[in-house]
């Protein structure tokens, strides 16, 4: 009997999408419908297709990473999108990430300091008609003042803290996700919701692993 490759690997997303996500709890039917329209393996270094499904970050070029499937649904979870923010993202790497987001909010722009990862992913979410999003080359520590206020802010990379721009960045009522940790491989998955009347309240989610985020305000 031969097995179709294109059904094998359909049945692997909907395994991970049973087993990794809706198993560790990710509740929001928008982001569990982005993770199964989005095709993972396109974000993926030839050869390694064959992993999409896995519930693990995966090398890509530059020695940075995709991340983890379910990590990439918490975080974006945890954003409370409703379909029609603007949204910003820091450490486009291979765009994944962003692709999901834009199937959850109305416009992401990201940022990459790589410029061959932003010219790869830039490249990538065009072919595959991601037109809501607009990659950046550039230091994310500073956020991207061009088009900000942002709804929401997420960062893919472990800072030593939380760097001030992206909260100037945030408009009232915005959330802002960030791995923030002592060491440059060990973080705590921050929640940063910004009040009406300008204040910021923080909110550890759990621990993480995630590559540093490297620039003015981080490593
Ligand atoms: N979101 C990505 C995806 O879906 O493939 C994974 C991101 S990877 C874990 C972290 C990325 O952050 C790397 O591509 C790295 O180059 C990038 N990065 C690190 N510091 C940065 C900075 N200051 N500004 C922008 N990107 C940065």
């Amino acid at each position: 009997m031969t097995v179709d490759p294109k059904r094998a690997m359909e049945a692997r997303k909907e395994r991970m999408l049973s087993e990794h996500l809706a198993a560790r709890g990710i509740r929001d039917a928008a982001v569990m419908q982005a993770m199964r329209e989005v095709p993972r393996e396109a974000f993926l270094p030839l050869g390694m297709e064959l992993f999409a499904y896995d519930d693990g970050p995966l090398p890509i070029a530059e020695g940075q990473t995709i991340s983890q499937p379910y990590i990439v649904a918490y975080m974006i979870e945890a954003l409370e999108l409703l379909g029609r923010e603007r949204v910003l993202e820091i450490g486009t790497g291979s765009g994944y990430a962003a692709a999901v987001l834009s199937r959850c909010a109305a416009q992401v722009y990201t940022v990459e300091r790589i410029p061959s990862l932003a010219a790869g992913a830039r490249a990538r979410l065009k072919e595959l008609g991601y037109g809501n999003v607009t990659v950046h080359l550039g230091d994310g520590t500073r956020g991207w003042l061009e088009h900000a206020p942002y709804d929401a802010i997420v960062v893919t990379a472990g800072a030593p803290e939380v760097p001030r721009e992206l909260l100037d960045q945030l408009a009232p009522l915005g959330r802002l996700v960030i791995p923030v940790g002592p060491t440059q491989h060990l973080q705590e998955l921050v929640l940063v919701r910004r009040t009406r009347d300008g204040h910021f309240r923080h909110e550890q989610l759990c621990p993480v692993r995630f590559v540093p985020l490297i620039g003015e305000h981080g490593w």
